[in-house]
């Protein structure tokens, strides 16, 4: 089993697809199991622009019921059963999303055979839940319509086995390492008392994505970001505009940059940019937004970032 964590930006754009970026989708694999953070249009086209395979994905997160982030969900269900697909498939979203996606069953315009079970995560709260290998925090962000941010949590990994010790004190392979190795202190036939923390390192921590948009920055985002390793933020405006970013709910590149630093957020990726900037203005908004957070990056469509695990101390 790979250890491997992945996130592909299907797309970065926001409100109108453009030639340079598409509507919102964010893919993240673990292991060869995938999920999608968003669903903007044409999400399963350019999903199999980048091999992913709909049947892959285990679940769906939407933040809020703007176009711009489900009008490619009914295609993608509808694609999946077009695949024969038997497996379920989980979505999670705020409780509108469950009427959206039932008023297309009950008028026949989405017919499934496959299970589909919808996660409702309340709009006033914190939530947490279960969603495959990562514990989910969900808390409503501050945008025009109800909306919900996400966080993904791996859990800790076991601490490295160290085979070259344990092959110098003589621990027989098989059970008496895996207990080692489970934390579980062993006794050899000869009597020796073997502690796993002779032979076993620290734990070392899962790994965090954070997926806030759309959104101004606020306290919620802010909680869910907490020394995470990426930070999707929504960045639609540069800093000039960031009068337009408040009318209209969204962050600036600079706003989603202090949020970072605020967070102690690893890494920031700068998101939902407007189709308005040339790439020249991109870059512009990116530099200012490194002159507070460094770790920043302002991906183009189908970038594809490795999140490594922090080294232990
Ligand atoms: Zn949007
Ligand atoms: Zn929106």
């Amino acid at each position: 089993m790979s250890d491997r964590l992945q996130l592909v930006f299907i797309g970065t754009g926001a409100s109108i697809p453009s030639p340079r970026r598409r509507l919102c989708c964010l893919a993240v694999e673990r292991d060869g199991e995938w999920l999608l953070c968003d669903c903007g249009e044409g999400t399963q086209f350019h999903l199999s622009r980048n091999s992913i395979s709909p049947g892959k994905i285990q679940h769906i997160f939407i933040s809020h019921l703007h176009g711009d982030h489900i009008f490619g969900l009914p295609g993608l269900l509808a694609t999946m059963q077009m695949l024969e697909r038997s497996q379920p498939l989980t979505l999670w979203g705020p409780p509108e999303l469950a009427t959206y996606i039932h008023w297309l069953q009950k008028h026949e315009l989405l017919t499934l055979g496959y299970p589909l079970v919808i996660e409702q995560l309340p709009l006033g709260a914190v939530e947490q839940r279960q969603a495959g290998p990562f514990a989910v925090t969900s808390a409503p962000l501050s945008h025009r319509i109800p909306c919900l941010g996400y966080r993904l949590q791996e859990k800790e990994k076991p601490g490295i086995f160290d085979a070259p010790k344990a092959e110098k004190l003589a621990i027989p392979f098989g059970s008496e390492r895996k207990q080692l190795q489970n934390g579980k202190a062993i006794v050899l036939a000869d009597g020796r008392k073997v502690e796993p923390a002779e032979l076993v390192g620290a734990p070392r921590p899962g790994r965090s994505i954070v997926f806030c948009t759309d959104t101004r920055p606020c306290i919620a985002g802010r909680g869910l970001a907490q020394d995470c390793d990426v930070l999707i933020h929504d960045s639609t405006f540069g800093p000039a505009d960031k009068n337009r970013a408040r009318q209209t709910g969204h962050s600036t590149s600079t706003e989603a940059a202090k949020l970072a630093r605020l967070a102690g957020a690893k890494q920031l990726v700068l998101w939902h940019i407007s189709g308005r900037y040339t790439p020249e203005e991109e870059e512009a908004m990116t530099k200012r937004a490194a002159a507070i957070f460094p770790a920043v990056l302002l991906p183009q469509d189908d970038l594809n970032l490795q999140v490594p695990r922090r080294m232990v101390q």
